[in-house]
Protein backbone atom coordinates (compact mmCIF):
# COMPACT_ATOMS: atom_id res chain seq x y z
CA UNK A 1 0.00 0.00 0.00
CA UNK A 2 1.47 2.86 -1.02
CA UNK A 3 1.53 6.23 1.40
CA UNK A 4 1.12 9.74 0.00
CA UNK A 5 4.61 9.99 1.31
CA UNK A 6 5.72 6.73 -0.67
CA UNK A 7 3.43 7.82 -3.43
CA UNK A 8 5.91 11.42 -3.68
CA UNK A 9 9.14 9.79 -3.22
CA UNK A 10 8.41 7.54 -6.66
CA UNK A 11 7.02 10.56 -8.20
CA UNK A 12 10.22 12.61 -7.62
CA UNK A 13 12.09 9.91 -9.12
CA UNK A 14 9.65 9.97 -11.91
CA UNK A 15 10.17 13.23 -12.61
CA UNK A 16 13.76 13.17 -12.68
CA UNK A 17 13.74 10.28 -14.90
CA UNK A 18 11.43 12.35 -17.15
CA UNK A 19 14.10 15.35 -17.37
CA UNK A 20 16.75 12.85 -18.08
CA UNK A 21 18.73 12.53 -15.10
CA UNK A 22 19.39 9.45 -13.02
CA UNK A 23 17.42 9.32 -9.59
CA UNK A 24 16.92 6.16 -6.96
CA UNK A 25 15.82 5.60 -3.47
CA UNK A 26 19.17 5.56 -1.07
CA UNK A 27 20.21 4.89 2.01
CA UNK A 28 17.99 4.64 4.86
CA UNK A 29 14.53 4.11 3.39
CA UNK A 30 15.84 1.45 0.87
CA UNK A 31 17.14 -0.53 4.28
CA UNK A 32 13.83 -0.35 6.61
CA UNK A 33 12.28 -1.34 3.21
CA UNK A 34 14.18 -4.34 2.81
CA UNK A 35 13.89 -5.15 6.74
CA UNK A 36 10.05 -4.60 6.13
CA UNK A 37 9.78 -1.53 8.45
CA UNK A 38 7.97 1.43 7.11
CA UNK A 39 10.22 3.74 6.67
CA UNK A 40 10.25 7.03 8.71
CA UNK A 41 10.73 8.96 5.54
CA UNK A 42 12.75 8.61 1.88
CA UNK A 43 15.76 10.18 0.35
CA UNK A 44 15.98 10.23 -3.38
CA UNK A 45 20.12 10.23 -4.60
CA UNK A 46 20.21 11.94 -8.37
CA UNK A 47 22.72 12.83 -11.28
CA UNK A 48 21.27 16.04 -11.44
CA UNK A 49 22.55 19.08 -9.60
CA UNK A 50 21.10 21.10 -7.13
CA UNK A 51 20.40 23.70 -9.92
CA UNK A 52 19.12 20.93 -12.02
CA UNK A 53 16.85 19.94 -9.40
CA UNK A 54 15.54 23.62 -8.65
CA UNK A 55 14.61 23.80 -12.42
CA UNK A 56 12.67 20.38 -12.68
CA UNK A 57 10.79 20.92 -8.96
CA UNK A 58 10.31 24.66 -9.56
CA UNK A 59 11.92 27.53 -7.45
CA UNK A 60 8.82 27.46 -4.99
CA UNK A 61 8.38 23.48 -4.16
CA UNK A 62 12.50 23.47 -3.67
CA UNK A 63 14.62 24.63 -0.42
CA UNK A 64 18.56 24.71 -0.97
CA UNK A 65 19.15 22.87 2.53
CA UNK A 66 22.90 22.26 1.72
CA UNK A 67 23.04 22.76 -1.53
CA UNK A 68 26.77 23.40 -0.90
CA UNK A 69 27.05 19.23 0.18
CA UNK A 70 24.14 19.16 -2.93
CA UNK A 71 21.08 18.36 -0.87
CA UNK A 72 17.92 20.21 -1.52
CA UNK A 73 14.47 19.20 -0.24
CA UNK A 74 11.86 19.59 -2.35
CA UNK A 75 8.00 20.17 -0.71
CA UNK A 76 5.01 17.74 -1.72
CA UNK A 77 1.32 17.80 -1.41
CA UNK A 78 0.27 18.69 1.68
CA UNK A 79 0.35 14.95 3.47
CA UNK A 80 3.02 13.84 1.78
CA UNK A 81 5.43 15.74 3.31
CA UNK A 82 9.06 16.36 1.77
CA UNK A 83 11.93 14.72 0.26
CA UNK A 84 15.62 14.99 0.73
CA UNK A 85 17.04 15.13 -3.70
CA UNK A 86 20.59 14.69 -2.75
CA UNK A 87 23.68 15.13 -5.60
CA UNK A 88 25.35 11.48 -5.85
CA UNK A 89 28.47 12.69 -4.79
CA UNK A 90 32.64 11.78 -3.39
CA UNK A 91 33.24 13.23 -0.10
CA UNK A 92 36.97 15.24 -0.39
CA UNK A 93 39.28 14.87 3.31
CA UNK A 94 37.52 15.25 6.98
CA UNK A 95 40.55 17.78 8.82
CA UNK A 96 37.93 18.48 11.25
CA UNK A 97 36.59 14.86 12.01
CA UNK A 98 33.16 16.33 11.43
CA UNK A 99 32.57 17.57 7.68
CA UNK A 100 33.73 16.60 4.43
CA UNK A 101 36.39 19.83 3.28
CA UNK A 102 35.00 19.35 -0.42
CA UNK A 103 32.16 17.37 -1.94
CA UNK A 104 32.15 16.39 -5.73
CA UNK A 105 29.67 15.25 -7.67
CA UNK A 106 30.31 12.14 -8.92
CA UNK A 107 28.04 8.77 -9.69
CA UNK A 108 26.01 6.24 -7.42
CA UNK A 109 29.10 3.88 -6.90
CA UNK A 110 30.78 6.36 -5.34
CA UNK A 111 28.25 7.92 -3.67
CA UNK A 112 27.50 4.73 -1.74
CA UNK A 113 31.32 4.52 -0.63
CA UNK A 114 30.92 7.65 1.16
CA UNK A 115 28.17 6.51 3.62
CA UNK A 116 29.13 5.12 6.75
CA UNK A 117 27.86 0.97 6.90
CA UNK A 118 27.01 -1.06 4.10
CA UNK A 119 23.38 -1.27 5.45
CA UNK A 120 22.98 2.10 4.75
CA UNK A 121 24.52 2.62 1.72
CA UNK A 122 22.02 0.76 -0.86
CA UNK A 123 19.72 2.57 -3.74
CA UNK A 124 16.73 1.15 -4.95
CA UNK A 125 14.83 1.69 -8.20
CA UNK A 126 10.84 2.00 -7.24
CA UNK A 127 10.31 1.70 -11.19
CA UNK A 128 11.79 -1.50 -11.81
CA UNK A 129 11.73 -2.46 -8.32
CA UNK A 130 15.77 -3.26 -8.27
CA UNK A 131 17.96 -3.03 -5.90
CA UNK A 132 21.71 -1.49 -6.33
CA UNK A 133 23.91 -2.82 -4.19
CA UNK A 134 27.71 -1.68 -4.37
CA UNK A 135 28.84 -2.12 -1.11
CA UNK A 136 27.31 -5.85 -0.01
CA UNK A 137 24.99 -4.05 2.29
CA UNK A 138 22.01 -6.63 1.33
CA UNK A 139 23.95 -9.38 2.46
CA UNK A 140 25.06 -7.65 5.86
CA UNK A 141 21.15 -6.63 6.40
CA UNK A 142 19.92 -10.31 5.63
CA UNK A 143 22.80 -11.60 8.19
CA UNK A 144 22.05 -8.45 10.59
CA UNK A 145 25.53 -7.10 10.42
CA UNK A 146 26.56 -3.49 10.94
CA UNK A 147 29.64 -2.91 8.93
CA UNK A 148 31.70 0.03 8.21
CA UNK A 149 31.79 1.07 4.12
CA UNK A 150 35.69 0.44 3.47
CA UNK A 151 38.21 0.61 6.23
CA UNK A 152 36.48 1.03 9.38
CA UNK A 153 39.71 3.03 11.00
CA UNK A 154 39.65 5.58 8.15
CA UNK A 155 36.38 5.90 8.05
CA UNK A 156 35.81 6.57 11.84
CA UNK A 157 38.97 8.61 11.77
CA UNK A 158 36.91 10.73 8.81
CA UNK A 159 33.57 11.04 11.11
CA UNK A 160 33.86 9.93 14.63
CA UNK A 161 30.13 10.03 15.37
CA UNK A 162 29.52 6.69 13.30
CA UNK A 163 30.88 5.16 16.31
CA UNK A 164 27.82 6.16 17.79
CA UNK A 165 25.98 5.55 14.96
CA UNK A 166 27.11 2.17 14.93
CA UNK A 167 25.65 1.39 17.98
CA UNK A 168 22.74 3.23 17.75
CA UNK A 169 21.71 1.26 14.32
CA UNK A 170 22.97 -2.39 15.74
CA UNK A 171 20.71 -1.64 18.72
CA UNK A 172 17.82 -0.63 16.99
CA UNK A 173 17.82 -3.43 14.92
CA UNK A 174 19.23 -6.43 16.79
CA UNK A 175 22.44 -6.45 14.96
CA UNK A 176 26.25 -7.09 15.42
CA UNK A 177 28.82 -4.70 14.97
CA UNK A 178 31.10 -6.28 12.28
CA UNK A 179 34.18 -7.55 14.98
CA UNK A 180 36.87 -5.39 12.68
CA UNK A 181 34.37 -2.06 12.88
CA UNK A 182 33.44 -2.67 16.61
CA UNK A 183 37.73 -3.12 16.76
CA UNK A 184 38.06 0.40 15.68
CA UNK A 185 35.24 1.76 17.84
CA UNK A 186 36.82 0.53 20.41
CA UNK A 187 40.36 2.28 19.65
CA UNK A 188 39.00 5.26 19.02
CA UNK A 189 36.11 5.48 21.72
CA UNK A 190 37.35 8.61 23.48
CA UNK A 191 37.57 10.89 20.75
CA UNK A 192 34.18 10.45 20.66
CA UNK A 193 34.36 13.61 22.08
CA UNK A 194 35.75 15.46 19.27
CA UNK A 195 32.35 15.17 18.76
CA UNK A 196 29.65 18.47 19.16
CA UNK A 197 27.54 17.97 22.18
CA UNK A 198 24.78 18.23 20.09
CA UNK A 199 25.51 15.92 17.68
CA UNK A 200 26.09 13.09 20.85
CA UNK A 201 23.06 14.26 22.15
CA UNK A 202 20.87 13.67 19.44
CA UNK A 203 22.19 10.12 18.40
CA UNK A 204 21.55 9.19 22.45
CA UNK A 205 18.05 10.72 22.41
CA UNK A 206 17.37 8.67 19.61
CA UNK A 207 18.72 5.62 21.10
CA UNK A 208 17.47 5.70 24.23
CA UNK A 209 13.69 6.44 23.53
CA UNK A 210 14.14 3.46 20.45
CA UNK A 211 12.00 0.04 22.26
CA UNK A 212 15.75 -1.78 22.35
CA UNK A 213 17.29 0.70 24.51
CA UNK A 214 18.15 -1.72 26.88
CA UNK A 215 20.33 -3.11 23.83
CA UNK A 216 21.77 0.53 23.25
CA UNK A 217 22.87 0.52 26.75
CA UNK A 218 25.01 -2.90 26.69
CA UNK A 219 26.65 -1.95 23.50
CA UNK A 220 27.68 1.28 24.26
CA UNK A 221 29.48 -0.16 27.41
CA UNK A 222 30.50 -3.28 25.15
CA UNK A 223 31.98 -0.75 22.73
CA UNK A 224 33.82 0.90 25.62
CA UNK A 225 32.00 4.32 24.38
CA UNK A 226 30.47 4.45 27.89
CA UNK A 227 33.29 6.09 29.87
CA UNK A 228 33.20 8.88 27.07
CA UNK A 229 29.60 9.19 26.65
CA UNK A 230 27.86 7.91 29.66
CA UNK A 231 30.39 7.77 32.47
CA UNK A 232 27.82 8.22 35.20
CA UNK A 233 26.98 4.44 34.61
CA UNK A 234 30.15 3.94 34.77
CA UNK A 235 30.16 2.42 38.58
CA UNK A 236 27.15 0.17 37.88
CA UNK A 237 28.06 -3.06 37.32
CA UNK A 238 26.96 -7.40 38.09
CA UNK A 239 23.16 -6.74 39.97
CA UNK A 240 22.90 -2.57 39.41
CA UNK A 241 23.64 -2.90 35.74
CA UNK A 242 20.90 -5.57 35.50
CA UNK A 243 18.75 -3.37 37.28
CA UNK A 244 19.36 -0.32 35.09
CA UNK A 245 18.89 -2.22 31.84
CA UNK A 246 15.89 -4.02 32.98
CA UNK A 247 14.51 -0.90 34.39
CA UNK A 248 14.95 1.39 31.24
CA UNK A 249 13.49 -1.86 29.16
CA UNK A 250 10.36 -1.54 30.71
CA UNK A 251 9.27 2.07 30.07
CA UNK A 252 6.46 1.89 27.30
CA UNK A 253 7.42 4.21 24.81
CA UNK A 254 8.84 6.64 27.38
CA UNK A 255 9.16 10.34 26.82
CA UNK A 256 13.31 11.22 26.64
CA UNK A 257 12.81 13.07 29.80
CA UNK A 258 11.25 9.68 31.67
CA UNK A 259 14.21 7.68 30.09
CA UNK A 260 16.74 10.09 31.49
CA UNK A 261 15.15 9.86 34.88
CA UNK A 262 14.74 6.44 34.97
CA UNK A 263 18.50 6.46 34.10
CA UNK A 264 20.08 8.79 37.00
CA UNK A 265 17.26 7.20 39.74
CA UNK A 266 19.89 4.65 39.29
CA UNK A 267 22.88 6.57 39.43
CA UNK A 268 24.39 8.14 42.95
CA UNK A 269 26.13 11.01 41.77
CA UNK A 270 23.58 13.27 42.32
CA UNK A 271 25.36 16.06 39.90
CA UNK A 272 24.97 13.90 37.21
CA UNK A 273 21.71 15.21 35.31
CA UNK A 274 22.79 18.61 35.30
CA UNK A 275 26.17 17.25 33.80
CA UNK A 276 24.15 15.54 30.93
CA UNK A 277 21.70 18.50 30.38
CA UNK A 278 25.23 20.34 29.82
CA UNK A 279 26.70 17.73 28.21
CA UNK A 280 24.34 16.99 25.73
CA UNK A 281 22.61 20.45 25.38
CA UNK A 282 19.08 19.16 26.40
CA UNK A 283 16.38 21.32 25.87
CA UNK A 284 15.39 22.80 29.25
CA UNK A 285 11.96 21.42 28.51
CA UNK A 286 13.92 17.54 28.89
CA UNK A 287 16.12 18.51 31.47
CA UNK A 288 12.90 20.06 34.02
CA UNK A 289 10.65 17.40 32.98
CA UNK A 290 13.47 14.75 34.43
CA UNK A 291 14.04 16.42 37.39
CA UNK A 292 10.82 16.54 38.56
CA UNK A 293 10.15 13.15 37.66
CA UNK A 294 13.13 12.55 39.70
CA UNK A 295 12.17 14.46 42.94
CA UNK A 296 8.87 13.46 43.21
CA UNK A 297 9.68 9.64 42.66
CA UNK A 298 9.42 9.16 46.66
CA UNK A 299 5.87 10.40 46.68
CA UNK A 300 4.83 8.74 43.94
CA UNK A 301 6.54 5.42 45.08
CA UNK A 302 4.94 6.00 48.79
CA UNK A 303 1.25 6.98 47.16
CA UNK A 304 -0.84 4.71 49.13
CA UNK A 305 0.78 6.27 52.56
CA UNK A 306 0.90 9.94 51.42
CA UNK A 307 -1.81 12.41 52.49
CA UNK A 308 -3.88 13.07 49.79
CA UNK A 309 -3.27 16.71 49.53
CA UNK A 310 0.11 16.30 49.57
CA UNK A 311 -0.53 13.34 46.17
CA UNK A 312 -2.89 15.27 44.64
CA UNK A 313 -0.41 18.34 44.18
CA UNK A 314 1.81 15.62 42.14
CA UNK A 315 -0.55 14.67 39.99
CA UNK A 316 -2.01 17.46 38.67
CA UNK A 317 1.43 18.00 36.90
CA UNK A 318 1.78 17.81 33.64
CA UNK A 319 4.58 15.03 34.50
CA UNK A 320 2.14 12.75 36.54
CA UNK A 321 1.61 10.07 33.75
CA UNK A 322 5.50 9.63 33.23
CA UNK A 323 6.35 9.78 37.07
CA UNK A 324 3.70 7.45 37.44
CA UNK A 325 4.96 5.38 34.51
CA UNK A 326 8.86 5.36 36.67
CA UNK A 327 7.28 3.98 39.61
CA UNK A 328 5.76 0.88 38.15
CA UNK A 329 8.88 0.20 36.30
CA UNK A 330 10.87 0.24 39.41
CA UNK A 331 8.12 -0.73 42.34
CA UNK A 332 5.98 -2.93 39.61
CA UNK A 333 2.80 -2.32 38.24
CA UNK A 334 0.57 -4.20 40.87
CA UNK A 335 2.64 -2.30 43.56
CA UNK A 336 -0.10 -0.43 46.14
CA UNK A 337 1.56 2.72 45.55
CA UNK A 338 1.04 2.13 41.81
CA UNK A 339 -2.02 1.19 42.11
CA UNK A 340 -3.16 3.84 44.36
CA UNK A 341 -1.84 6.73 41.73
CA UNK A 342 -3.42 5.32 38.56
CA UNK A 343 -6.59 4.61 40.60
CA UNK A 344 -6.20 8.76 41.45
CA UNK A 345 -5.63 9.50 37.78
CA UNK A 346 -8.89 8.17 36.33
CA UNK A 347 -10.65 10.40 38.88
CA UNK A 348 -12.86 13.14 36.70
CA UNK A 349 -10.59 15.98 36.32
CA UNK A 350 -12.74 18.26 38.23
CA UNK A 351 -12.09 16.26 41.39
CA UNK A 352 -8.86 15.75 40.70
CA UNK A 353 -8.07 18.70 39.44
CA UNK A 354 -10.79 21.55 40.34
CA UNK A 355 -10.68 24.44 39.05
CA UNK A 356 -9.24 27.30 41.12
CA UNK A 357 -11.53 29.21 43.45
CA UNK A 358 -10.28 32.78 42.50
CA UNK A 359 -7.89 33.80 40.30
CA UNK A 360 -5.43 37.15 40.03
CA UNK A 361 -7.96 39.18 38.23
CA UNK A 362 -10.95 38.27 40.87
CA UNK A 363 -8.58 39.63 43.83
CA UNK A 364 -7.83 42.85 42.14
CA UNK A 365 -11.55 43.45 41.48
CA UNK A 366 -11.77 42.81 45.17
CA UNK A 367 -9.62 46.01 45.98
CA UNK A 368 -6.77 44.35 46.74
CA UNK A 369 -3.48 45.75 45.27
CA UNK A 370 -1.30 44.01 43.00
CA UNK A 371 2.23 43.24 43.57
CA UNK A 372 4.79 40.30 43.83
CA UNK A 373 2.83 38.70 46.65
CA UNK A 374 0.27 37.79 44.41
CA UNK A 375 1.46 34.94 42.93
CA UNK A 376 2.26 33.17 46.34
CA UNK A 377 -0.97 34.35 47.79
CA UNK A 378 -2.96 32.61 45.07
CA UNK A 379 -0.74 29.79 46.12
CA UNK A 380 -1.53 29.80 49.45
CA UNK A 381 -5.58 29.78 48.93
CA UNK A 382 -4.71 27.34 46.18
CA UNK A 383 -3.74 24.93 48.80
CA UNK A 384 -6.27 25.40 51.26
CA UNK A 385 -8.64 24.35 48.45
CA UNK A 386 -6.85 21.48 47.33
CA UNK A 387 -6.68 20.47 51.57
CA UNK A 388 -10.44 21.07 52.13
CA UNK A 389 -9.83 24.09 53.89
CA UNK A 390 -12.24 26.42 51.81
CA UNK A 391 -14.85 25.47 49.25
CA UNK A 392 -16.09 28.75 47.88
CA UNK A 393 -15.20 31.50 46.17
CA UNK A 394 -16.34 33.79 49.22
CA UNK A 395 -14.02 31.59 51.60
CA UNK A 396 -11.18 32.16 49.21
CA UNK A 397 -11.57 36.26 48.74
CA UNK A 398 -12.02 36.35 52.69
CA UNK A 399 -8.56 34.57 53.47
CA UNK A 400 -7.08 36.74 50.94
CA UNK A 401 -8.09 39.95 52.73
CA UNK A 402 -6.86 38.27 55.43
P1 LIG B 1 17.21 7.07 10.40
O1 LIG B 1 16.05 6.20 10.11
O2 LIG B 1 17.71 6.94 11.79
O3 LIG B 1 17.05 8.47 9.94
P2 LIG B 1 19.02 6.90 8.20
O4 LIG B 1 19.82 5.79 7.61
O5 LIG B 1 18.02 7.56 7.32
O6 LIG B 1 18.40 6.40 9.54
P3 LIG B 1 20.23 9.50 8.45
O7 LIG B 1 21.05 10.04 9.55
O8 LIG B 1 18.90 10.12 8.18
O9 LIG B 1 20.09 7.95 8.70
O10 LIG B 1 21.12 9.58 7.14
C1 LIG B 1 20.66 9.17 5.84
C2 LIG B 1 21.77 8.44 5.10
O11 LIG B 1 22.90 9.29 4.96
C3 LIG B 1 22.30 7.21 5.85
O12 LIG B 1 21.53 6.06 5.56
C4 LIG B 1 23.72 7.12 5.34
O13 LIG B 1 23.75 6.52 4.07
C5 LIG B 1 24.11 8.57 5.17
N1 LIG B 1 24.76 9.14 6.38
C6 LIG B 1 24.18 9.80 7.40
N2 LIG B 1 25.06 10.19 8.32
C7 LIG B 1 26.25 9.77 7.90
C8 LIG B 1 27.58 9.88 8.40
N3 LIG B 1 27.83 10.48 9.57
N4 LIG B 1 28.58 9.34 7.66
C9 LIG B 1 28.33 8.73 6.48
N5 LIG B 1 27.12 8.59 5.96
C10 LIG B 1 26.08 9.10 6.64
MG1 LIG C 1 16.89 9.36 7.91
Amino acid sequence: MATPQRQFACDVVAQLREAGYTALWAGGCVRDQLLGLAPKDYDVATSATPDEVRKVFGRRKTIPVGASFGVMTVLGPKKAGQIEVATFRTDGGYSDGRHPDQVQFSTPEHDAQRRDFTINGLFYDPQSEQIHDFVGGEADLLAGIVRAIGDPEARIAEDKLRMLRAVRFAARFDFAIEPATLQAVRDHAAEINQVSGERIGAEMRAMLVHPNRAAALTLLRTSELEPHVLPETVELTGDTWQELTGLVGRLEEPSYALVLAAVLSQVGDLRAGDSITSRWKLANRDADRADWILDNRPTALAADSTPWPKLQRVLIEDGAQELVALAAALAGDDSPAVVHCRERLALPPEVLNPRPLVNGGDLIAEGLQPGPHFGALLEQIRDAQLDGQITTRDEAIAMAKQ
